[in-house]
């Protein structure tokens, strides 16, 4: 099978590797889409992440069971399915209690073991959801990057008397969007791309703005989704007092941030990090049941051998590209 490898930054290869085998509780997926993630560019970009060289990249895909080892009782061969690539230890209290998203030892498939920019993976079956049934494969790839923004909208803690603003168009900013749409009364969307915004526009935002608005207090609530400070300070000004703060892009760099800006407005600010595996129970009814349409967000799918273009475009920020499927088929 082909595999997308990560070799260094800005180094991936596509090999040729053996057909991984599943052994006992583990299934054998042949990999229909894989979407390429914003943590997916910080690996290429920064090497972020990856704990060994080379690696399999990805960790957003749907596909098709293949074959199952001894022991799986969920899974059989023809099961249409999507992954859940959290992992986590298992063991410590925060995965006892389902927060395996904050568990201290958090990783992912792609970085700490083989992931999806392949024909096929391996994963244990607990690693693997079921499709709700009419659900085709391609808006299934969305699923995962929908439980950020289900996770990142629910700690927003939103109301239907709220305004919102939403920083970064990309694919966590406009899918936190088309979650939040039905619950608040405004949104403003905030985004240097006046392609971006414009899909903003036509996926429900009332304003949208290239620069973040010079008038302090503005908003109930904003999930910032890009990460960097210019980015920070903005959310800190454009939250009204008593705000609430939601920080749902990385950083790549640390940031200078007066904390008076935050303790004057008694503002409430919140981490997250991925998703709770309910977050990805929820995308996948969201996306089955049509109460999200995510397919204006796939803007293109590509042979999996075109992964080094695909990167290259997503890290120029091409405005109009918002998600970047691959496709194994035929690997
Ligand atoms: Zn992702
Ligand atoms: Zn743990």
């Amino acid at each position: 099978m082909l595999a997308v490898r990560y070799y260094g930054i800005r180094d991936i290869r596509i090999e040729r590797l053996p057909r991984p085998v599943c052994g006992p509780k583990e299934v054998l997926v042949k990999v229909a889409y894989a979407g390429i993630c914003g943590s997916d560019l910080h690996i290429y970009r920064k090497g972020m992440f990856v704990s060994s060289i080379p690696e399999t990249m990805g960790h957003e895909f749907s596909g098709i069971v293949e074959d199952v080892g001894p022991g799986v009782t969920g899974f059989e061969p023809g099961d249409h399915v999507v992954g859940d690539p959290r992992v986590a230890c298992g063991s410590c209290p925060w995965c006892r209690q389902g927060k395996e998203n904050i568990c201290p030892q958090l990783s992912f498939i792609g970085e700490i073991c083989p992931g999806c920019f392949a024909g096929y993976l391996v994963l244990n079956e607990d690693r693997l959801l079921n499709l709700p049934p009419g659900l085709e494969l391609d808006r299934a790839a969305l699923i995962e990057p929908l439980a950020v923004a289900l996770h990142a909208a629910a700690r927003a803690g939103l109301s239907s008397r709220d305004t919102l603003g939403i920083i970064g168009a990309g694919p966590v900013g406009l899918l936190t969007l088309l979650v939040a749409r039905p619950l608040v009364e405004q949104i403003l969307v905030v985004d240097r791309a006046p392609a971006r915004l414009d899909m903003a526009r036509r996926l429900g935002a009332d304003r949208v703005a290239r620069e973040l608005p010079d008038v302090p207090e503005q908003v109930d609530a904003v999930i910032e989704a890009v990460g960097v400070d210019a980015t920070l300070q903005g959310a800190l000004k454009l939250l009204k007092p008593g705000g609430r703060l939601v920080l749902a892009g990385l950083y790549e760099e640390s940031v200078l941030v007066n904390p008076n800006a935050i303790l004057e407005k008694e503002l409430k600010i919140y981490g997250i990090n991925a998703y709770e595996r309910l977050d990805l129970e929820r995308a996948a009814q969201a996306i089955a049941s049509g109460q999200v349409d995510v397919t204006p967000l796939i803007s293109r799918v590509l042979p999996l051998e075109s992964a080094a273009e695909a990167f290259e475009i997503l890290t120029s920020q091409a405005p109009d590209v918002v998600k970047i499927l691959l496709s194994p088929a035929g690997s």
